[in-house]
């Protein structure tokens, strides 16, 4: 049953760190003029109103993207990230969010394709509703439509996944963003980055990921550590001690296999600044880890 709908959610603190490293990882893509293909397997509704019945329901976005609206000394790597949104909101008021398709469409080049999957059938139409008012706008500017450079697709992402790898390119970004509310989806995640992986070894895959209470959340990250990655790269951000009754999402983490050398320099200057913007308590931090595959066993170390 599809009951997650990111509206709810948009604009986080999980976002935050997950927009934040994507960012980054187009980044470093960029540093190469060869073209590379963007498959987002869980995309969402792609652009978020902060002002909707849903967004403000909650208001998640109070956690995240919120209190780091008006700061003016944000790390140099998080004001790439936080640009790209001021860049959706030119009245200067915090209007709009992205989704990560967004994020993709504007980090990627001409040269570049985008491959956007979302299952829930609102979501996905919003996402397409939402690329078609995209072109348009782009057109009024005079600029090229997407053409065959961005494909949606209304389906299952883990499955889709597979049949694009290796891309014609040999460069591909992976995002795999599921809800996790099915505990399925632990599960499915690492079945998947297994054949991926064994398809195109070289890939950087981005896995978020919940960290929760529940054991296949705790032992998830480890499990990813184990497989046939030659590197990975693991950061979560946790902004409160959990509550005793465990409801609340209050730390997430995002994992990456085959990560870019960048990144983790650019981890170290951002995550005390998101720890000091984005922290409500004592319980407030991040941790970095990283390692590599040695002859079969996952070695690891915190940094
Ligand atoms: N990646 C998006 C972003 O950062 O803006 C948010 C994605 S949201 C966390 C997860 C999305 O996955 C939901 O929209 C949900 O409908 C969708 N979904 C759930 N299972 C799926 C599946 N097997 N394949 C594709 N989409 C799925």
């Amino acid at each position: 049953m599809l009951s997650y709908r990111h509206a709810f959610h948009a604009g986080n603190h999980a976002d935050v760190l997950k927009h934040f490293v994507q960012v980054q990882l187009h980044v470093y893509m960029n540093q190469k003029d060869a073209a590379y293909t963007y498959i987002d397997t869980h995309s969402g509704a792609g652009v978020y109103a902060l002002d909707s019945f849903q967004a403000t329901k909650t208001a998640e976005f109070d956690t995240g993207i919120g209190p780091l609206w008006n700061c003016t000394d944000v790390p140099a790597p998080l004001k790439e990230y936080l640009d790209l949104i001021k860049g959706m909101n030119p009245s200067g008021k915090m209007r709009y969010y992205p989704g990560s398709p967004y994020v993709a469409e504007q980090m990627s080049r001409e040269q570049d394709r985008l491959r956007l999957f979302e299952l829930h059938p609102a979501d996905c139409k919003i996402l397409a509703d939402n690329f078609r008012k995209l072109d348009a706008h782009k057109a009024e500017q005079g600029e090229r439509s997407r053409g065959r450079r961005v494909m949606i697709e209304h389906g299952d992402g883990f499955h889709s996944m597979k049949a694009l790898l290796p891309p014609p390119s040999r460069r591909a970004l992976v995002l795999i963003d599921p809800p996790y509310e099915i505990k399925d989806d632990y599960k499915r995640v690492r079945d998947a980055l297994d054949e991926a992986l064994a398809k195109f070894p070289s890939g950087i895959f981005a896995i978020w990921y919940p960290v929760l209470q529940r054991m296949e959340s705790r032992q998830f990250a480890d499990r990813l550590k184990r497989l046939p990655a030659k590197e990975w790269l693991n950061v979560t951000l946790t902004t409160n001690t959990p509550t005793p009754d465990g409801t609340g999402l209050h730390s997430s983490g995002m994992f990456i296999l085959n990560p870019p050398y960048t990144l983790e320099p650019i981890l170290r200057e951002v995550m005390p600044y998101l720890v000091r913007v984005l922290g409500k308590d004592a319980g407030a931090r991040f941790t970095i880890e990283k390692g590599t595959q040695v002859t079969g066993a996952a070695a690891g170390r915190i940094v």
